[in-house]
């Protein structure tokens, strides 16, 4: 196993406005010693975002020559755009002793699967429904409304695949749901001490 000691490694994956950015970075700075692994994308910023904080941003060319050089453990075209994780990120956190979260679609954490050298622990963020979905994508006010609607109609598809995680949580009112993210948090730092 790439990590050692107890540290962990947590795929978050959700439809996509379900919240789990907002999750992800309650955790990172509540619990130090969690970093998120943040991912290579060709997607453009949005206004708040800050390259190598929230992504790094790259052009197509850029990370067509990333995937050939191997440097990805995992990739996938998500809404026309590539993301991807980058190896000498992840390997970088483990040298540092963190634990890792992921903040990757459902293809991601396919792939990162077949890395059986890192022992993930994969959960999946529901809304309460696709209509409190829509409001939040429309509240969040990044996107223009064709890239709202062409997550809004991935969600089904989104749903398929939760049965690839190992816990549903769903996310109607931010602090419980943040709260039983943390409890399987907690409870899988304490399994991996004690073996
Ligand atoms: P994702 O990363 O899954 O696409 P975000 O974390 O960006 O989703 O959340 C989408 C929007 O929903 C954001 O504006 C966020 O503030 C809001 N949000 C997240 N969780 C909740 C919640 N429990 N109740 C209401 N709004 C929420
Ligand atoms: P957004 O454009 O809203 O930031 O992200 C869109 C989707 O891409 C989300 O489901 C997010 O989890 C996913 N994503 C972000 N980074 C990666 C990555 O490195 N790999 C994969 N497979 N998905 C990612």
């Amino acid at each position: 196993m790439l990590n050692k000691d107890d540290s962990i490694m947590v795929v978050l994956s959700s439809p996509s406005g379900a919240g789990k950015t907002t999750i992800s970075k309650k955790i990172q700075q509540k619990h130090q010693n969690f970093k998120i692994s943040v991912s290579h994308t060709t997607r453009k910023p949005r206004p708040n975002e800050v390259d190598g904080v929230d992504y790094f941003f790259l052009t197509k060319e850029q990370f067509e020559n990333k995937i050939r050089n191997n440097e990805f453990y995992e990739h996938a075209e998500i809404f026309g755009n590539y993301y991807g994780t980058s190896k000498k990120t992840v390997l970088n956190l483990l040298k540092n002793k963190n634990d890792i979260l992921f903040d990757i679609d459902w293809q991601g954490s396919k792939q990162l699967s077949q890395h059986k050298e890192l022992k993930l622990t994969k959960i999946f963020i529901l809304p309460p429904n696709k209509e409190e979905l829509r409001n939040r994508l429309i509240q969040r006010n990044q996107d223009k409304q064709d890239v709202v609607s062409e997550r809004l109609e991935s969600y089904e598809n989104d749903l398929k695949h939760q049965k690839d995680y190992d816990f549903i949580v769903i996310n109607d009112n931010l602090e419980t749901c943040f709260k039983k993210v943390e409890e399987i948090i907690n409870s899988e730092k304490e399994r991996n001490q004690n073996n």
